[in-house]
Order: C-alpha cells, then structure tokens, then sequence
C-alpha cells in the first residue's frame, strides 16, 4: 500500500472539514487512561472550552457521545421523548429529515412538518401546526447544511415554549462558527459534532444539556445505554466520556479549542465566518446566471448555497467541475445529492454548497472562489 495516494485535498465540503497541520500533529500526541489524571488534562480543558464556545452558564452540562453528531441527537429523541410523549419535527432539508428518522426508528410517535428547500422555518405555520398537534418535544435544525439555510433559533426555540413543548436543536454545522448564546436560546438540547466548524476529525458526538432536559431525562424510560443522557451526565461531570474515547481526537480536540478560545479568539472566529459568507455573496453578484439559493438574513455562516443557471446538470457538477478541481488539489461541493435530485425532477435550478467554515480562510476561501469561477465559467 503506498500512502502517497493519499492526496492532501483541501476540502470545501461541509463536513468533514479542513484540519490545520497542528491539529494533524496533535493526532500523534501520547495515548492515555481515561479513568485516570491523564484524562483530566486533556477533558477539563475541552469541557470548560466547549462551555465558553457555546456561550453556555451553569445550566447547561457538556457531554461528550462516543459517535457523531447525530449520536447527540439520537440520544436527546431517546431520552426526553418519554413513551407516552409525541414528537414533532421540524425540517427545512435533508437533516431535518433525519431527526424525524431518528424519532421514527426509535418508536417514538412523531411527525415531521417540512418546509420547502431553500426557506426557513415559517413561524406561523409553525405555530399552527403546534396548536393542532400539541406535541411534547419539538426537534428542529439550527444551521441547515442540505440548503445554506440558518434559522432564528431563539425566535423558534420560545415559539415552541409558548406552546408548552420542549425544544430539541440539532447544531451540528454550525458550531464552532457563530455566536449561539446559548444561555439565552431556549434550547433544552443542542447537539453537535467535531468534524464540522470546529476543524477536527469526526468521533464525539457533543451535547449541551440544560437542567430541565437532565430534570426530564430522569424520568423518561427505556433510554438505552449509549444514548441514555443521565449516564452520561455522571461522568461528563467528572469530566469523563461514559465508554473509551478516541485518544487521538480527545487529543488533537484540547489543542483546537483551546487554539480556538485562547489564540484566535471566539470572537474573531465567528466575525472570520460572517466575512467569508460575505465573500461568495460578493462572488456570486458578479458572476452571471448564479443566484443565492437562501433568503437574505437566513444566509449559513458555515455554508453558502449557490443556484447555477439554468440547464447545468448534476453530471457536468459531479463529473466536470468537481474532478477539474479535484486536480487543482480541492473537494468541491456539487451540491447535496438528494436536494439536487429533487430539484432537477421539479425542473429547478442546480444548487452548488461552499463550505467555508472551521479554519477555512478568508485567502483559502478567494483562492478557491476564483478557480471554482473558472470551471463554472465554462458550463
Ligand atoms: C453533518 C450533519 C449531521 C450529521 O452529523 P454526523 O456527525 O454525520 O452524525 C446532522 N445535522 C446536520 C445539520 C449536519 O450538518
């Protein structure tokens, strides 16, 4: 086997994401006991800065699932949807889809209300459907990666309260790329993942759990044992995942945040992400035929959506410009297979993702901008 083939792309996809040489390195650093002081040296640091990040108080714990982000999410259906419970689901795209899945294929009784691709949550309809439904629990996505759609996760998060349900957010893009606050969201469960904004390999599902959710949790039944919250709560507070965690990633995972919260600044990183969606909208006014598929003001910080003119196909996406610039040494994003396949049977436009979060650059981001340009320019 010769290791040379392993190409050092630069990916622009959404996930997983760029890593920086130093978080490659960190990879390599000595392996560990997690029941013993070691831990403590590289989980106390990663918990208080996951906490910071998030803009979490004390009312919300930490807990790091064996697994990816959706492990996160899985375990918030199964544990505080209690049997007797209904949930509703609410989807703006492909993973949307996805926590109703979960719900589903854990025999929770739930129904998914999903919005056209491309537009946010409509609260109207939204509170309509929570009046005639009652459900207990309401899941939804915070940064939709299918569509480049953000929602107002505050503004979502207290209409669901109004109605007396508990809110369930699934922040597995966005993370690590914009500001949550989360203390103010009203979220009873935020979940997320290593692999996306945060720059790092995929294995630690993330969640925030607020006192309520843990409260709740207490009392839901048949909780399994990976996705049982309150098991994992006991050792999060010790600062311990609940099964072995990767050493590696846990590794590499206390170098980046703490990378992130002490040299580059929570702050500096999330205005980085806000400028470089502002690059590809600047990008995408010049470029003739192209269009933002996401409204204005619902526009990801992590990922732009990108309508191509009409009569550009998924083929010449997949084929021609992605394995043009895979030459050019990037992973280009021709845009989510199930999204774009709806689209072309509905005689839409193709859509192209640009996943410019994590530790992307706003150079990296020009630099790739200005050759994606050049293939698109000859479709
Ligand atoms: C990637 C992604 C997921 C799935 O996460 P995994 O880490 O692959 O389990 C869920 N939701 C959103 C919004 C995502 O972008």
């Amino acid at each position: 086997m010769s290791i040379q083939n392993f190409a050092p792309l630069k990916l622009f996809i959404t996930g997983p994401t760029y890593i920086r040489q130093e978080v490659r390195q960190a990879a390599a650093l000595p392996e560990f006991g997690h029941r013993d002081s070691e831990n403590e040296l590289r989980f106390g640091p990663i918990f208080e800065n996951l906490k910071k990040l998030a803009g979490a108080d004390d009312d919300y714990e930490a807990v790091l699932f064996l697994g990816s982000g959706s492990t996160g999410m899985e375990a918030s259906v199964r544990s505080l949807v209690a049997d007797d419970e209904s949930i509703l689901n609410v989807s703006v795209g492909a993973f949307g889809d996805m926590y109703y899945t979960l719900a589903e294929s854990n025999g929770k009784k739930a129904e998914n209300l999903k919005f056209d691709y491309g537009q946010p949550i409509d609260m109207d309809i939204l509170d309509a459907k929570l009046k005639e439904m009652r459900p207990d629990v309401v899941s939804f996505t915070h940064n939709e990666t299918s569509t480049g759609v953000v929602n107002d996760m505050k503004a979502v998060c207290e209409l669901i309260r109004e109605n007396g349900a508990m809110p369930l957010v699934d922040g597995v893009s966005i993370f690590g790329g914009a500001d949550l606050d989360l203390k103010n969201s009203g979220a009873a469960m935020y979940s997320t993942a290593t692999q996306k904004a945060l720059a790092l390999n995929a294995g630690f599902g993330i969640g925030f759990i607020s006192k309520e959710a843990e409260e709740k949790a207490a009392r839901v039944q048949n909780k399994g044992h990976h996705h049982d919250i309150s098991k994992h709560l006991v050792l999060a507070r010790k600062h311990q995942t609940l099964t072995t965690p990767n050493c590696a990633l846990a590794n590499q995972m206390c170098v980046q945040l703490d990378y992130i919260v002490n040299n580059e600044g929570i702050a500096a990183r999330f205005a980085r992400h806000i400028e470089m969606r502002g690059m590809v909208e600047k990008w995408v006014e010049g470029l003739d035929g192209f269009d933002m598929f996401a409204p204005e003001g619902y526009r990801s910080p992590t990922v732009s959506t990108v309508v191509c003119p009409e009569g550009v196909t998924v083929a010449q996406l997949k084929q021609g410009v992605k394995e043009a610039l895979r030459g050019e040494g990037y992973l280009m994003d021709p845009g989510y297979g199930k999204l774009n396949a709806a689209l072309e049977e509905a005689g839409r436009r193709q859509v192209i993702r640009i996943g410019h979060m994590g530790d992307i650059t706003p150079d990296m981001l020009g630099e790739y901008l200005g050759k994606l340009e050049t293939e698109l320019k000859k479709l």
